[in-house]
């Protein structure tokens, strides 16, 4: 049984590592200290990627049967630990326990699913005198660095591909929510062959080591962008390949022919489903005039409905913000909200007590170029924006630098799809929002991002393509 009282030990060659150092991790919800975790030192690292390069060509010559097999035995032991895993998902990230266990089965889907995909080999030309063929090999060392919001689901998203690619990984959980991760990494050591997998928490150099480290040969981030932009900066050193998912400023367009009733609860979910705190969460609502009164009305109906507290009271729908810089980002946005004038007609009011809670707040068409509008809030903050013409709307959507995500909604779909087919992102929905799969591509456009994740272009992107040709001419 995993619980808290537990000491939390890194996971290195195979073995579970205590440090010298150790560091509080808090549960949002009452600012207490839930346990300690591992600091790993520069050294700990080294032994992390020295094991997982020794272990990388033992692994890679597997056959990816083989590694399909010992990884779905993996998402049979987080199965066999779902609720203690979701147990302390809920302490260290404050989410509601439903939505804790929720992500620890989609990790559970994710690695099983992922684990059915295979790297095709492609004859690319086959004659009397050529034969081109090309495959897929993996990189090496892969460096997983995972922020606070789906700790676990952001991790399985990078683990999955990179091992079933036949590479090895030094996964980084964020400092904030390292505890459900260093528990997976704990079971991992009893199935997988040792340095396979290697999980190491630590503070802020750490992320910077293992990015400038000459010995990893990828790094796949996600967390924000002007971080993505050092990371990228760091993988120079080596030319290591890099993937990064990155902030998004996702819009919704809602049509004058959508109806308000049917549609605002599954928009107020879009908004503020994890506190706010998801990359592809609606962050701006644009709403045609001759609708805008009525939706507004409907999405603040249902907001009064909604439950914020502690995620471990099982009547709470949205928890706490996971840590204190992002509660004080939020309640920046807030005040300047208010400063501006602009009209807050649900929640704003930031209650005086322990846990980093923030009520649902809603925004009426504030200034387009508000800070409430044009920045990732990242926190259960939602401006709701009026439009009359498509032109505009579409320019006041893709004004943005950002291009992760996005949704239009209508009963008209031909015509969703026309505006959906000008929108600067990855995705568009129609008439759905925040539908993501192990086999749907997920890559930003703009600085959301670089690479794909998911699906099989996922996959490709820990690999290495190599092209072998043979002249088949008579030469000797
Ligand atoms: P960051 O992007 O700064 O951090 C995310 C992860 O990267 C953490 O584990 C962090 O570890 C690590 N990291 C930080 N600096 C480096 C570096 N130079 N090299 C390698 N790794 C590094 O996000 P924050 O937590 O600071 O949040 C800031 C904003 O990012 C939020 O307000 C939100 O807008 C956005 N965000 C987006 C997410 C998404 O899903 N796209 C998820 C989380 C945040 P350490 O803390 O130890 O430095």
């Amino acid at each position: 049984m995993l619980k808290i009282a537990d000491e939390f030990k890194l996971t290195i060659n195979g073995k579970n590592v205590s440090t010298e150092n150790t560091i509080p991790v808090l549960n949002p919800a009452t600012e207490e200290v839930i346990a300690y975790m591992p600091n790993a030192s520069e050294q700990n690292l080294n032994d992390a990627v020295k094991a997982a390069c020794t272990a990388f060509s033992g692994w890679a010559a597997t056959k990816i049967d083989e590694r399909d097999e010992l990884l779905t035995k993996l998402a049979e032991s987080i199965h066999k630990n779902r609720d203690e895993l979701a147990t302390l998902l809920t302490l260290e990230m404050g989410k509601p326990n439903i939505a804790a266990l929720r992500e620890i089965m989609g990790a559970i889907h994710w690695l099983k699913e992922v684990s059915k995909q295979r790297l095709k080999r492609e004859v690319i030309e086959e004659t009397e005198d050529h034969f081109v063929e090309r495959y897929y090999t993996p990189l090496g060392v892969v460096g997983a660095i995972v922020p606070w919001n789906f700790p676990v689901n952001i991790a399985i998203m990078k683990i999955a591909p990179s091992l079933l690619a036949g590479n090895t990984v030094i996964l980084k959980p964020s400092p904030y929510t390292p505890l459900t991760t260093l528990k997976i990494g704990e079971l991992a050591s009893a199935i997988l062959p040792k340095g396979v997998l290697n999980v190491v928490s630590g503070n802020d150099e750490l992320g910077r080591w293992i990015t400038e480290h000459p010995d990893v040969n990828k790094v796949s981030f996600t967390g924000s962008t002007p971080t993505g932009k050092k990371v990228m900066q760091s993988a120079a050193s080596n030319l290591k390949r890099v993937t990064l998912e990155l902030g998004g400023n996702d819009a919704a367009i809602i049509l004058p022919d959508a109806d308000p009733k049917g549609i605002a609860k599954r928009l107020f979910w879009a908004a503020f489903q994890n506190t706010g705190q998801v990359c592809v969460a609606t962050k701006r609502m644009y709403v045609h005039e001759d609708i805008y009164d009525e939706f507004l009305a409907e999405l603040v109906n249902y907001a009064k409905t909604v439950k914020v507290g502690d995620g471990t009271d099982p009547s709470t729908e949205i928890g706490p913000i996971q840590n204190k810089m992002q509660y004080e980002k939020v309640i920046n946005l807030i005040e300047d909200t208010k400063r501006i004038g602009a009209r807050i007609v649900q929640g704003g009011q930031v209650e005086d007590k322990p846990g980093y809670f923030i009520p649902v707040t809603i925004v009426d068409n504030p200034p387009e170029d508000s800070r409430v509008v044009v920045e990732e809030a990242f926190g259960p903050i939602l401006p709701v924006l009026k439009y009359r013409d498509y032109e505009d709307v579409i320019a006041r959507v893709n004004k943005s630098n950002c291009g992760l995500g996005g949704s239009v909604w209508g009963k008209d779909i031909e015509f969703a799809q026309t505006i959906a087919e000008r929108l600067e992102t990855g995705t568009v929905w129609i008439n759905e929002v925040t539908v993501l799969s192990p086999h749907y591509p997920f890559g930003g456009h703009k600085e959301s991002g670089l690479g794909i994740e998911n699906s099989i272009d996922g996959l490709y992107e820990y690999t290495n393509s190599k092209t072998i040709m043979i002249n088949k001419k008579k030469m000797f």
